[in-house]
């Protein structure tokens, strides 16, 4: 008798452990059973059936078992299940609640048979495109007798390859033409999935690999794609790590092995994407939350068939059933969406470091501003450190001036926009080019300052902003939990001008379209983006309509590579330095250097505007000259000083239980995991 061990789906914590039940006759493992199948099982007395997954087999159990129910389809495979099971012991979750992470999106309550539709696709034959680049044109290999075929050959040569049926439309032609190429092993055509992921149907120009740097060779030949390996590549932004990516990948791919890429969820914006589309066509599959559940659904099952070879996404994309993983990029390490807020709660690159060990393939972690934990380790040689110094673009970096606001208010301008930045922009509108202004807020909480003297409300033990509360009228530190009374005076220099800080950008929208009637603006922020490809309907439009504003949050800090824009404003650079977390330098150093980052990216050279209370605050100097080095050396050594990470680790173990004992006990046995 064989008895397959299961777990049953459930977030229950009582239901957290394996359950025994016999495999029918009819199924052999290694056939049409094995570890990863998701089965149907009957559970206790209920009617309804559980979903269950496959972990493991015995020959015989010391329960009377049930049969599965059903036995469905297999979700994932032995590695995969190898990194379930330690997310649910380095994350405290139950199993079933990493293992949901691997399964087809939209179907870890319900599995269902979706049918699937083809449709032909078209592209050019490796042979003749090789006949092409080579130009053996006096051999005349391939005979073209028609206008109407050599104006398909036209098109296939600019774009990668297309459904049969729009290349017919444009074309102005017939699927006997296409037959007819065909028949001469010019084209070929193969079937496709009928996808409802709308990345996937566009065209774009296809793009050749481009002759790397000096520089970018160097750190390419560096990336060794045939062992266990991680990598930080630091280099500013616009210094070609892209391009190295992409280079990577393809090494990988002529291996006969697969990539894995993440960006962060909000710059996933059209123009990655396209980059990669553009490279290596129909073989990138696109996994993130933005997808609908059918399109996801899609997505997972052309990588699971091994018609995708490139899966680009957001963390998730780490769990999606491909095999013979060959490399795996992170691109903006230090973004914070790599780590999730939901159970199970993880950081996406520990989890990438311990696939990246289970696939035996290289982690190449990519920033312009790399995470102060990261490069800390870089520089102990736990990772190997690559590093990109200049821009491609000869304009180099853009110039950046800081401006105080205590002083503008000092000279009666109580306007958001400093005569510097005014100016700037007027200048930019009359020359008909673009500007992104930038204002710096995170989350709805509220910190109190001083517009005089830019003091701050701070945690006389932790030296974090402390938090105001409304409803209690109180400062409180997020970190200890210490009180504070309201300020209402200035305690440093006596002045009445509190400010409260977290304004909306709505408002701000508002005053600017005072202040530059002449300009159109568009908005970018979390309520003008909560539709479907928002991002890149914004984006395209602030483009395409040359408008003359794009103002936005986070959202407009990285990835985008607008060649118009030649001015950056951030209209207050302290809130991100002043949220109640340590980490708040590091934050407000990423995003002003990111955001400057934007500006003179074509062949104009860029200007960026900080405006700030703080001028001197290290993070912002730092940012101005864009000197990663001169922050991370000077931060770190504040890091020592107040034994914050990467010199402690810091959790939060939150305990609910009704009854006190029994919660005792479970805090016990955390301790006792971190003393090990
Ligand atoms: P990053 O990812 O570091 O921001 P990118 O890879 O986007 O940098 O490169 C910035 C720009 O320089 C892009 O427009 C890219 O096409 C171009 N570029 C990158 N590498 C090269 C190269 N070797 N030769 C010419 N242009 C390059
Ligand atoms: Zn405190
Ligand atoms: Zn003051």
């Amino acid at each position: 008798m064989l008895i397959a061990q299961i777990i049953v789906n459930s977030s229950a914590q009582e239901l957290n452990r394996i359950f025994d039940y016999k495999v029918p006759d009819e199924y052999e493992v290694g056939k049409n059973i094995d570890i990863g199948y998701r089965v149907l099982v009957s559970f206790a007395n209920y009617k309804k059936l559980e979903i269950g997954y496959v972990i493991g087999f015995k020959e015989s159990s010391d329960f009377k078992c049930k049969t599965i129910s059903k036995v469905c389809d297999r979700a994932f495979n032995k590695d995969k299940f190898e990194l379930a099971k330690w997310m649910a012991h380095r994350y405290f979750c139950n199993l079933s609640d990493s293992l949901r992470l691997l399964v087809p999106p939209g179907t870890s309550n319900k599995i269902d048979n979706v049918k699937i539709k083809y449709e032909k696709w078209v592209s050019l034959t490796k042979d003749y495109e090789s006949y092409l680049q080579n130009h053996i044109e006096e051999e005349k290999k391939y005979k073209i007798k028609s206008e109407k075929q050599q104006k398909i050959i036209d098109f296939l040569i600019d774009n990668l390859e297309i459904p049969a049926s729009i290349l017919v439309d444009v074309t102005g032609t017939s699927m006997a033409v296409v037959k007819a190429l065909e028949d001469k092993g010019i084209c070929e055509t193969f079937p496709m999935e009928v996808l409802r992921n709308p990345f996937l149907n566009k065209s774009v120009k296809r793009t050749k690999k481009l002759d790397l740097t000096p520089n970018q060779q160097e750190v390419l030949n560096q990336i060794d794609i045939n062992k266990n390996e991680n990598y930080l590549l630091y280099g500013v932004t616009g210094s070609g790590k892209t391009e190295i990516y992409l280079q990577a990948i393809e090494k990988v791919l002529n291996k006969g092995k697969n990539a894995i890429v993440l960006v962060p969820e909000i710059s996933l914006t059209p123009q990655i994407t396209d980059r990669f589309l553009a490279r290596f066509g129909h073989i990138i599959a696109i996994l993130h939350s933005k997808l609908s559940y059918g399109e996801r659904y899609d997505e997972w099952r052309r990588i699971q068939r091994g018609d995708a070879r490139i899966v680009i996404g957001a963390r998730s994309a780490l769990f999606a059933p491909i095999d013979n993983v060959g490399i795996i990029i992170i691109d903006e390490e230090h973004d914070s969406s790599y780590k999730s807020e939901t159970t199970p709660k993880y950081d996406a690159r520990s989890v990438a470091k311990k696939l990246a060990e289970y696939s035996n393939c290289p982690l190449v972690l990519g920033s312009a501003t790399p995470d102060i934990r990261s490069y800390y380790k870089a520089l102990n040689g736990e990772v190997k450190l690559l590093r990109l110094d200049k821009r491609i673009s000869t304009f180099g970096m853009p110039d950046v001036t800081i401006v105080d606001l205590r002083q503008e208010l000092a000279n009666g301008n109580k306007s958001m926009f400093s005569k510097a930045l005014y100016d700037e922009i007027k200048k930019n509108i009359e020359n008909k080019e673009q500007t992104m202004l930038f204002l710096n807020r995170r989350g709805y909480s509220t910190f109190i300052m001083c517009r005089d003297c830019g003091y701050v409300v701070k945690c006389d033990k932790c030296e974090v902003a402390m938090t105001y509360h409304v409803t209690k009228n109180k400062l409180m530190c997020h970190y200890c939990g210490a009180e504070k009374k309201n300020v209402s005076i200035c305690p440093e220099c006596g002045s009445e001008n509190i400010r409260y800080f977290g304004t909306g950008t709505q408002k701000i929208e508002a005053q600017i379209n005072k202040a530059f009637p002449e300009a159109s603006v568009i908005r970018m922020d979390i309520d003008t983006t909560n539709y479907k490809n928002a991002h890149e309907i914004i984006l395209n439009k602030f483009r395409d309509e040359k408008i003359d504003i794009l103002l936005g949050t986070q959202m407009i800090t990285k990835g985008h590579d607008f060649e118009n824009v030649t001015l950056v404003g951030v209209l207050a650079a302290d809130s991100s330095l002043n949220i109640s977390d340590y980490r708040g330098s590091e934050r407000t150093f990423q995003l002003l250097t990111q955001v400057c980052g934007r500006s003179g990216r074509g062949d104009k050279k860029g200007r960026a505007i900080i405006q700030t209370y703080l001028p001197d605050e290290f993070s912002i100097q730092t940012a101005k000259a864009q000197d990663y080095e001169r922050f991370y050396s000077n931060e770190i050594k504040v890091r020592e000083m107040l034994k914050y990470p990467p010199f402690c680790d810091i959790m939060v173990a939150v305990i609910s239980r009704p009854r006190w004992e029994k919660s005792y006990w479970r805090f016990e046995e955390i301790l006792w995991y971190f003393q090990r």
